[in-house]
């Protein structure tokens, strides 16, 4: 896999621990980056490998309290990754604009929705339009 970004950063939080966030998680962590990853379900952290070094924190990331338990304020990265659009996006824009997390970054699935977000200062990654590319150009 390409070097990317988040393997460098010290502190990243990641929201959602389903596939993407957990697979994040995994990867940050095995290349030395402190970790902390929040989901409302606890049954969710299972799917973080035995050697995760990182550390877990129940609950909805939509709460404020959530998100300052989780110590997104003092992120390198924030990474919003569950299945919500709307929720990535809210969280994302506390962390970076009212918490002071250096970066923080929202899974946007929905396309179309993409360039609003970008307009408007969030940064997004769309998994849709990434795999729409690489299967036009596989
Ligand atoms: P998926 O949609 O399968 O990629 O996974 C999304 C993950 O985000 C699941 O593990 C959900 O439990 C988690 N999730 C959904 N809503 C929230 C929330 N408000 N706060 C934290 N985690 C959430």
């Amino acid at each position: 896999m390409k070097e990317s970004g988040v393997a460098r950063e010290n502190y990243v939080v990641i929201v959602g621990c389903g596939r993407l966030g957990a697979h994040l998680a995994e990867l940050v962590s095995g290349r030395g980056s402190s970790v902390v990853v929040v989901d409302t379900n606890p049954d969710a952290f299972l799917a973080l490998p035995s050697e995760f070094s990182g550390f877990t924190v129940e609950g909805d990331a939509s709460e404020m309290g959530v998100l300052l338990q989780a110590k997104a304020g003092r992120a390198d990265l924030f990474v919003a990754v569950t299945g919500s659009d709307n929720l990535n996006l809210m969280a994302a824009q506390i962390a970076g604009r009212l918490l002071g997390a250096k970066r923080a970054l929202a899974r946007v699935d929905e396309p179309s929705r993409v360039d609003a977000f970008v307009d408007i200062g969030i940064e997004v990654i769309s998994p849709t339009t990434i795999m729409a590319g690489l299967f036009l150009t596989a």
